[in-house]
């Protein structure tokens, strides 16, 4: 079978934008990303490419954004706070106000809709763009790290050319405003996996009788996932909720959020999975996704990012960690036949993994009862 042709989204101009010192979503995530794909030779197949993104225009914005949130937003570029802008979320430990800020939001949005425009014209079956995933900026304010929602762009972009989009989202946060921008549509299905809001940022949203309204009623599926959920337990939901969904929705594109937050080894979540659960996630996600845009989104671990990010490249390019596919590395990363990207298996103590379970079959068994039968999947 012919490989998927597929797009890598890199600019090494993110890293001229200096965010605070100590600032969990680091600009290193995409330079750290590709120098790790480009040691192992995940990006000198003929049918890859490596793409330079060009800063989105501030039309760009608008389909989503309001105008008055954005051109607070241009002020805040000059890096100089203005304590009114709080009230837009600007200026907070989250969402700090710093020189650049408005031009690296411009350029992180450009490279998302360049996925867009190369999976659109056909250059691309397959784009990953590390640095996007922007779910939690709001129509008129930013919230979580997130300044302009580049995913809510690019799914606007791909439903005013008539595609039908779902959006899967595996960060450890609730991707809240992505499934609020179309919480009344049924062109866009929004799938988030997450720890549950009872826990874990954005709080008290993010449940599974979170539905959507109006048409958009059963195309909003929601998973939260209790703390401590491990790999095992976070995949039984998966299986059982994704595939049949894609296949009942049958979208023309996939836009996938690939946050690594929920690793246990990054800092920011209190979810318990490994790089292991995470790829068999990615690579379910790539199986069954016609087109696919994927973006990084949370990852607070510079190391445990670029690993997991570097893997899900792999297995988007079909170069998985596999005996047979060890050659094509070159081998020396992969002592006694280890795939050294991987992470150690999480250990769970029993107890915990089997209330957390009864926890998942419960939120599983709802969709099953609210959403499957909107989309007439028969379980
Ligand atoms: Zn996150």
């Amino acid at each position: 079978m012919k490989p998927p042709k597929t797009a890598f989204i890199y600019s090494d101009a993110f890293l001229r934008f200096k965010p605070p010192e100590g600032y969990p979503w680091s600009v290193k995530r995409t330079e750290a990303t590709y120098q790790l794909c480009r040691k192992l030779k995940l990006l000198n197949h003929e049918w890859i490419s490596v793409y330079s993104p060009v800063p989105a225009r501030e039309s760009d914005l608008l389909s989503f954004h309001d105008k008055r949130y954005l051109a607070t937003l241009k002020k805040a570029n000059e890096g100089i706070f203005k304590e009114r802008w709080l009230k837009s979320g600007l200026g907070t430990t989250e969402c700090p106000v710093y020189k650049g800020v408005y031009d690296y939001c411009l350029l992180a949005t450009g490279a998302t809709l360049l996925g867009v425009k190369l999976i659109d014209e056909g250059s691309a079956d397959i784009a990953f763009n590390p640095t996007g995933g922007f779910h939690h900026a709001g129509r008129d304010f930013a919230a979580g790290f997130c300044y302009v929602n580049d995913v809510v762009l690019a799914a606007k972009r791909f439903v005013d050319r008539k595609k039908r989009v779902l959006y899967v989202d595996i960060d450890a946060h609730y991707g809240d405003q992505v499934a609020e921008a179309f919480y009344g549509s049924s062109r866009v299905m929004t799938l988030s996996f997450h720890e549950s809001g009872k826990t874990l940022f954005p709080f008290k949203t993010g449940f599974e009788d979170e539905t959507g309204k109006g048409r958009g009623r059963g195309y909003c599926v929601n998973v939260p996932m209790p703390a401590n959920t491990g790999d095992e337990e976070f995949m039984w939901a998966f299986k059982r909720i994704f595939p049949p969904l894609i296949r009942s929705y049958k979208p023309d594109v996939v836009i996938a959020a690939l946050g690594v937050d929920g690793l246990v080894l990054d800092p920011l979540s209190n979810l318990k999975l490994t790089n292991i659960g995470f790829s068999q996630a990615v690579q379910m996600i790539k199986d069954n996704s016609p087109k696919l845009l994927a973006v990084g989104c949370g990852g607070y671990s510079l190391d445990t990012s670029a690993r997991a990010w570097t893997l899900a490249w792999a297995i988007m390019n079909g170069l998985g960690c596999d005996e047979e596919d060890l050659m094509s590395f070159g081998g020396t990363f992969w002592g006694d036949g280890v795939c050294a990207l991987r992470d150690t298996p999480s250990f769970i103590p029993d107890e915990i993994r089997k209330k957390n379970m009864k926890e998942i079959r419960r939120v599983v068994t709802a969709i099953r009862q609210t959403v499957f039968p909107v989309q007439n999947i028969v379980h």
